[in-house]
């Protein structure tokens, strides 16, 4: 007789529920037998890989029978080069996923707290439940994280606290005064992760520069991404930034060739792509500004977002307006799961694409032609 293998598995894993990602374009098609399909759902950088990186790849394939450098020496090198720390500080991950998985894996056991924010990354929550910790879930001020609120939750089981800047799916963002406010209240033995993953996307002028922080805070890790920005979402690379310490730790529990030699490749390539990245982001800001107008224009209540992405109260169910846009062509990003029921987050996309979600929307909630 075949047994129940859900008994077998650690506790926390049993009650875990696996990330939803966004819809991928060849599932609706085939689903709707539709083409022609809009994704804004997970946060892609929509101009595509950069030209520079698919060159860069292109000479990389007669190499893909060898394993990728363990270590990853010339992108953690451009990586401490460009943020002025020392390769020892720096730790690849497959995607900045790994990363917050590898230091709750590392740090956190099952008699720890870990505490979060209402409406931060699932991510972390998925995290904090697979090694059956508990987690402290903080409620939100105004869709964002309480920092105050987060300090006053420290006890003495808290291992590890996880902070998004700007946070996902509400694009929320925290000051830079007010994160140091925050580091100097938190034990020093407390390990905070500071998930940059839309750091690029964020005003330079108040965005701060946390990894110049790990000075004075060496409880502070501070994680980042290729996937969003830079355009490597399909590639899967990430870091951190932390103490040397924590990184000879992090270090210890990876899998051995977490990058793998075309995501390191890709990564080392488009760091040095300026061009790219800063079209990238003029062109995020340009459709932010459009999908905010035509919210404004429209009364439907937006969170004011610092990311490559927008949330939006539909005013009715999301999950039902997010099947409707399906049938329009339109990929968005129902949360629910977050709490949100009434909310959809819309990643930016081209021109085109935003005025396909945009006649797609109008449609689907009746909304005056405007
Ligand atoms: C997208 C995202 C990440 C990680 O993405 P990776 O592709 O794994 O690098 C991490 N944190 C937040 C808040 C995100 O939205």
């Amino acid at each position: 007789m075949s047994c129940d293998f859900l008994t077998l598995a650690n506790a926390g894993v049993q009650k875990l529920h696996p990330y939803q990602a966004g819809k991928p374009t060849s599932e609706l098609e085939r689903e709707l037998g539709i083409s022609d399909i809009v994704k804004l759902a997970s946060n892609e950088n929509p101009l595509g890989l950069s030209e520079k990186v698919k060159s860069a790849l292109q000479s990389e394939f007669s190499e893909l029978a060898r394993y990728p450098d363990a270590n990853g020496f010339y992108l953690k090198q451009a990586l401490a080069d460009k943020y002025n720390v020392g390769l020892n500080q720096v730790t690849l991950g497959n995607g900045s996923n790994d990363l917050l998985e590898l230091v709750a894996r590392a740090f956190v056991s099952a008699e720890n707290e870990v505490i979060f924010a209402q409406f931060a990354f699932v991510v972390y929550p998925i995290v904090t439940q697979a090694i059956g910790a508990k987690a402290v879930v903080v409620p939100a001020k105004h869709y964002g994280h309480d920092l105050a609120a987060m300090a006053a939750a420290v006890t003495d089981k808290t291992k590890l606290i996880f902070i998004a800047n700007p946070n996902n799916p509400t694009g929320t963002f925290l000051e830079a005064a007010d994160i140091l406010a925050f580091l100097s209240k938190v034990p020093a033995h407390v390990l905070v992760v500071l998930d940059e993953a839309y750091f690029e996307y964020a005003a330079p002028e108040r965005r701060g520069n946390a990894i110049a922080w790990i000075k004075d805070f060496p409880n502070l890790i501070v994680s980042r991404t290729f996937s969003k920005a830079y355009g490597l979402a399909g590639l899967r690379v990430g870091y951190s930034v932390s103490n040397p310490q924590i990184a000879d730790i992090l270090n210890r529990v990876r899998q051995p060739f977490n990058c793998n030699a075309l995501a390191l490749k890709a990564a080392e390539t488009v760091l040095q792509d300026d061009e790219y990245l800063q079209a990238g982001i003029k062109l995020n800001n340009a459709g932010m500004a459009d999908l905010s107008a035509f919210f404004s224009q429209h009364n439907l209540e937006y969170i004011p977002s610092m990311g490559n992405f927008i949330t939006v109260n539909v005013g009715q169910s999301g999950d039902v307006v997010y099947q409707a846009l399906l049938h329009e062509g339109v990929i968005v990003r129902p949360i629910t799961g977050y709490g949100l029921s009434d909310h959809l987050r819309i990643s930016i996309g081209l021109f085109d694409e935003n005025q396909r979600f945009k006649q797609a929307l109008v449609k689907v909630l009746k909304l005056d032609q405007k």
